[in-house]
Formats: C-alpha cells, structure tokens, sequence
C-alpha cells in the first residue's frame, strides 16, 4: 500500500519538477517555477523517508533518528550558507553543490557494490555511476576554486593534453572489462582513482571565457550522477530527475556554445581557443585612455537620445543594478530611450545580469539580448558599460590570438561615446586587456559602479 502511494507521490513530484523547469524559463513565471521545484522536493523528500522506514530493517526509531540527524545537520548547513552567500557567489555555490552530488554518486556507487548481488547490469551501473561521480566531483571542486579565484582562472597547458584525456577515458574502459569478469573492488579503486584525475584535469584544461560552459555542463554531469544513483539505488524520481537536470544542463551547455561561437566537443576537451602564442594584450601598447568624471558623464546622458547600458560582472560586484534601475527610470522620465544589452555569458552565472535587472525592477521589455541590441548600437548616443570587460572586447573579433577570439561581443565601441565604468584597468576574468578602453570614443570613469551611478544622478 505504501509502496503504490510513494510510486503516486513521486509522479505528483516529477511533473512538479517539469512544471518547475518551464516556469524559471521565463522571468515572469520564475517564481512559479521555484515554488513547483520546493513543492515537489517536499513531496519526494516526504515519500522517500516513509519508504525508507517502511524497508529498514532496523526498527522505526532507530533509522528515523538517523534520517532526523543527517536532515538536521544538511538543513542546518543548507540554510546557513544560502543566507550567507552573497549573489556574486552563487556561482561558487552551485559548484560546491555539484561536487557533493557527484561524490554521492561515488559513495552510492560503492555501497551498493558491497550490499547488493553481483550481476553484470549491476556492475555497470555501479562502474558508471562512480565514473561519472567521481569527475563531477573534482571537476566541479576545481571550477570552484577558479570561479573563487582561489587558483588562477587560466588555462592549466599540460604538454599532450588530449591524448591525456584519451589515456584516461581508455584506462576506464579497460578497468571496466577487468571489473566486469572478476567483480572485484580493485579495478573499481582504480577506475575511481583515474576518474578524479580526469575531471580534475578536463575542468583545470579549460580557461579563458570558456568557464561559463563548463558550469552548466558540470549542472548535466551532476545530473547524470543523481540518475545513475537513481538506477542502483531503485528510485525512479532520482532517475526522472536526474535525466531532467542531465539534459537540461546539457540543452543549456550547448546553447552557451552556440552563443559563444564555440565548438562543444572543443570546449570540453579543454583549452580550446587558448592554444600556443596568446599574446598577453597588457604588455601591448594600446596608447592612451580618456578619463572623465560623473558630472560630465551626467552631462553627456542630459543630452543623449538614445543609451544603451551593458552591464557585467562588475556591476554584480558594487551592487549597482538599484542606482542603475533609477538612473533609468529618471532618463526615460525626461525622454531618454533607455534599453540594456545582455551578453550571453556576462556575470558569473547564465542569466546572472536578468536576475540582477529584475531584482532591482527594471521593466523586462527594456532588457534586450546581445543579438537583439547590437544593430541598433551604431545609432545610439551613448553606451554605459557598467562592471563588463571581456564582453565588449572587441579583440574578440579583431585578435585571432586572443583567449576569447571568436566569441560574439557587444559591439559598443559603434556608439557616438562609450562610458566604462571601473576601478581601474585592470583585465576581466578571461585575464586579457581591453582595446576599447582606448579608443577615441571611449572614456574611464573610475571608481566603484554603484558610487559612480548615484554621483551622475546628482548631476542630473
Ligand atoms: P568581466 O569579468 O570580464 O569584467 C568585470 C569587470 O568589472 C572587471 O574588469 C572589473 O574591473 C570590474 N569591476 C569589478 N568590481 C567593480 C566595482 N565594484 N565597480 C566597478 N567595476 C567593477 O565581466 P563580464 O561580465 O564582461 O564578462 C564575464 C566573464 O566571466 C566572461 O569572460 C565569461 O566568460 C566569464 N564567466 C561567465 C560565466 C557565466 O556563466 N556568465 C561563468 C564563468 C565565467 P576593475 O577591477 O578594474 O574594477
């Protein structure tokens, strides 16, 4: 009886989790879409604890106080670092939380080789599911410290590094035969062992304006580890949701690519685009920059028509997406078109600079995608770049030796002025300077984003 109600509840869930992907699809429905998922982990959470206590063979008591404890502590942890997090963090986080899935994949992987009978299907799933944990736990490990910056965001350029990669998906395969006619726990130690490496190494290869990609696509292995949990442990949600999160990181994944001009097979093979004779731009000389200061820039927007603001990580950083949001709606007041032009992969976090407009209330009709904006940049009076680097660089398209040559860039530098508001000149996160910052249309206002916004609508 119980049994057939949690197989009901965990239907009830999965189309709770659809239902939830379709609604963070657009802004409008997003909160929609949370409130479905947080439904839907309710109900599955209900309904796998009751099975749970149902099979034990322990009694009632004593698994349901082991459940409490491991609740109480993951909650407890769960909420304090979601409080704490701040949303230029985010990214972080999500890394961390794909690395403890992939090491439940790896720890599920092994207890279920050492309590359940030994059949072939069995032993693939088990190789599989270690396999695919155990890179998604280094893997996802290593895109934390470089999205932290805890190591350098750069590139690792181990000589052969392909045939690396090779070695180590052939070595896998080996052990797999090896795993399969002997059943035994070594060429699974093995395999565990080469597998860390692997994901250790693919994630470390891959620098540059890459890393974006490589989130989204450790977002697909993570869930390809919960399905693979899901197979031995003999739980269709975690196999449903798995496969939801598998491919939806991997539609997403390829949809960055494409944005990005990169080739998918490319980027995850690692480095690509960062080949031998990179220049390193900040020891070219790229002649003189402009500065100005807010009032004058407040000048410039009292007699523009037309302005477009490009915002990027930066403006994450100063939390200036609020002075922003009134700044706009004070020009748009007086007659200004206003509108936003959004890269693709600008912030740390697909959408990052969405969440950031709408959580300051900027109107969504005015929030344009880089596709959408770049035709119309050549008649615009004046660009703000706010916090963005690399994605207005136009070396992207100019510079085939640049780490992000090749990459689609808002074409800023077409306007009338370009305003780029930072605290120096130093480079973005792919490491590589910036020719537009000095062009003849260009000019520094340095300091802090938010500062910088509030000054100029003093001025206005
Ligand atoms: P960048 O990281 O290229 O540049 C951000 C700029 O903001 C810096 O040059 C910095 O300059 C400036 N900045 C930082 N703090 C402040 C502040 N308080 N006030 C004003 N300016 C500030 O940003 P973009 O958004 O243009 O590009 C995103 C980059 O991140 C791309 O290379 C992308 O590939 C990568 N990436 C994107 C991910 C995604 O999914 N979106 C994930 C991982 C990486 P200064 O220090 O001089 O102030």
């Amino acid at each position: 009886m119980l049994t057939s109600v949690a197989q009901a509840v965990y239907v009830a869930a999965a189309i709770l989790f659809i239902l939830s992907l379709a609604g963070l699809s657009k802004q409008e429905t997003a909160r929609r879409g949370n409130v479905a998922g947080m439904v839907g982990m309710a109900l599955a959470l209900v309904a796998t604890i009751a099975l749970a206590l149902q099979r034990s063979e322990r009694s009632v008591a004593v698994t349901g106080s082991l459940i409490l404890v491991v609740l109480l502590v993951g909650s407890t942890v769960g909420t304090w670092q979601a409080r704490r997090v701040e949303m230029t963090q985010m990214p972080e986080l999500i890394a961390v939380l794909h690395s403890f899935v992939g090491l439940a994949a790896v720890l599920v992987g092994y207890n279920s080789f050492l309590t359940e009978p030994a059949d072939p299907a069995h032993l693939v799933e088990v190789f599989l599911g270690v396999l695919i944990g155990a890179v998604t736990f280094t893997g996802s490990i290593v895109a934390y410290l470089k999205l932290s910056t805890r190591i350098r965001s750069a590139p690792l350029m181990l000589p052969g590094r392909n045939v690396l990669n090779l070695a180590m998906l052939l070595a896998s395969a080996g052990l797999l035969v090896w795993f399969l006619s002997t059943a035994s726990v070594l060429p699974l130690l093995l395999m565990t062992v080469v597998a860390l490496a692997l994901g250790w190494h693919l994630v470390a290869s891959i620098g540059g304006g890459d890393m974006p990609v490589v989130v989204s696509m450790l977002n697909s292995y993570s869930g390809w580890a919960a399905a693979a949990a899901g197979f031995m442990l003999s739980n269709d949600l975690l196999i449903v949701t798995g496969a939801l999160v598998g491919s939806s990181g991997a539609i997403l994944s390829y949809l960055m690519c494409t944005a990005m001009n990169r080739s998918f097979i490319s980027v995850i093979l690692g480095g690509y685009g960062a080949e031998g004779g990179t220049v390193v731009a900040s020891d070219v000389d790229l002649g003189e920059y402009h500065e100005v200061k807010a009032p004058e820039v407040a000048e410039l927007l009292a007699d523009a028509r037309t302005v477009v603001i490009t915002p990027g990580y930066g403006m994450a950083v100063a939390k200036a997406q609020y002075p922003v949001a009134e700044l706009v709606a004070k020009l748009r007041a007086r007659g200004v078109d206003v509108r936003f032009g959004v890269h693709p992969v600008a912030g740390r976090l697909p959408g990052h600079m969405n969440v950031l407009l709408a959580e300051a209330k900027v109107p969504y009709d005015i929030v344009l995608e880089m596709d959408e904006i770049n035709g119309d940049l050549a008649e615009t009076d004046v660009v703000l770049v706010i916090g963005a680097n690399d994605t207005v660089n136009p070396a992207a398209l100019d510079d085939p030796s640049s780490p992000i040559a090749g990459m689609p860039v808002l074409e800023v530098w077409k306007a009338a002025r370009v305003v780029v508001f930072k605290r120096s000149m130093a480079t973005g996160y792919a490491g590589v300077q910036n020719p537009l910052f000095f062009r003849d249309n260009t000019s520094m206002l340095f300091g802090d984003a938010k500062d910088q916004v509030e000054r100029i609508m003093l001025g206005l």
